[in-house]
């Protein structure tokens, strides 16, 4: 019974912070239950390469399928968005960057900064002495969103750098955060 209950109580917090958008990896088994001849998938893979969402816990697959056509100068769903063939809410603009609301928020306030011009920053790892300009411009932007959205006193700005930071869009972006008590490490 007490252990009936103590995974009820355990389980409610995962989930309760999976509605948060916290990253919170499921218990590896009791050792003595693994069969050795057929490890579970997550004993086959170092933990630190796992990347999982609340919302679709597939974010490592779409990392790595979105890595493959990185760099093929490929357009992106941000190239739709930033021509506005696709909606956004957009909460700040100019002539270099655009800052939109994140259709899939992890946080109250989730808003996506990013260059208008990709000029080969696919992803940050991609930058060159001649991107130094826009890099600086994009992070006064992510202050200037914070201040718009009220959280210029708490805010979080993250860069997903490769499959293994789960980086899903390979045009530079800078994920704005905060609304919430935001908790360290990250997943
Ligand atoms: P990444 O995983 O590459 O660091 O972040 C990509 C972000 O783009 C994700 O947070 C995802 O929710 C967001 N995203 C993907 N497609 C769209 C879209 O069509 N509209 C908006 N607003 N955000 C998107």
């Amino acid at each position: 019974m007490a252990s009936t209950a103590a995974l009820t109580t355990s389980s409610l917090l995962r989930r309760s912070r999976a509605l948060r958008g916290h990253v919170f990896p499921k218990p590896l088994p009791n050792p003595s239950s693994i069969n050795l001849a057929r490890p579970p998938p997550a004993l086959l893979r170092p933990r630190r390469f796992m990347c999982r969402n609340a919302a679709s816990g597939n974010e490592e697959a779409a990392a790595k399928a979105a890595a493959k056509i990185a760099d093929t100068g490929a357009p992106t769903i941000f190239d739709k968005i930033i021509a506005k063939e696709i909606p956004s809410t957009i909460v700040y603009e100019d002539d270099k960057v655009l800052a939109f609301q994140d259709v899939n928020p992890q946080a109250p306030v989730h808003i996506l900064v990013i260059p208008k011009m990709r000029d080969g920053l696919t992803q940050l790892g991609k930058a060159e002495p001649r991107h130094a300009e826009v890099l600086g411009h994009l992070l006064f932007a992510a202050k200037l969103v914070a201040e718009k959205e009220g959280i210029v006193d708490g805010f979080r700005v993250v860069i997903n750098n490769g499959p293994e930071a789960c980086q899903s869009v390979y045009h530079l972006h800078l994920h704005v955060l905060g609304g919430r008590q935001l908790k360290w490490p990250p997943g």
